[in-house]
């Protein structure tokens, strides 16, 4: 089984966000979102209400499952046998960024990380941006899934 982690704050989970997910489906049998919840961080959104949304995304989508995680990234991707973790790139920002991340993980747990790059109708839809938007009372069903 090739079951690989989406890792994230996912506050919100955009359009961006899903479509990465909906194009690595081909290569996973099995894909976890995780939704980090840190208490140091304070999201917008609840952990419970981001999994919801997350869910209903993917109902018709067996192969996808969305669980919260508060350990290290690495320990819940052993917790749920995954041997990959998926991660999104949208500029030179990022990829610095996940390229750090990924080689500390592998060196932690022997974790593969496979990125995808946006599409670039994408690029520019970032969670903080919604949640900008969001605090001044703008529409942001644009950003989000239907
Ligand atoms: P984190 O707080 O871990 O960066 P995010 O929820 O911001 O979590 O993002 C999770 C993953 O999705 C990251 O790999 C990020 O680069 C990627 N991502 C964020 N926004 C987009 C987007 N618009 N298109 C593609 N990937 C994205």
């Amino acid at each position: 089984m090739r079951i690989a982690i989406f890792p994230g704050s996912f506050d919100p989970f955009t359009v961006g966000h899903a479509d990465i997910v909906r194009r690595a489906l081909p290569l996973f049998d099995s894909i976890v979102i995780g939704v980090g919840v840190n208490a140091q961080k304070k999201a917008l959104f609840s952990a419970e209400e981001r999994v919801e949304a997350i869910r209903k995304v993917f109902r018709d989508e067996p192969k996808v499952k969305v669980r919260t995680y508060s350990t290290l990234t690495v320990d819940f991707a052993k917790e749920e046998n995954a041997t990959f973790m998926l991660r999104g790139v949208r500029s030179t920002t990022d990829f610095e960024y996940e390229k750090a991340f990924a080689e500390a993980n592998k060196q932690l747990s022997g974790i593969e990380t496979v990125l995808l790059f946006t599409a670039p109708e994408y690029e520019y839809i970032s969670s903080s941006l919604v949640r900008d938007l969001y605090s001044y009372g703008k529409d942001i069903t644009p950003y989000l899934p239907k």
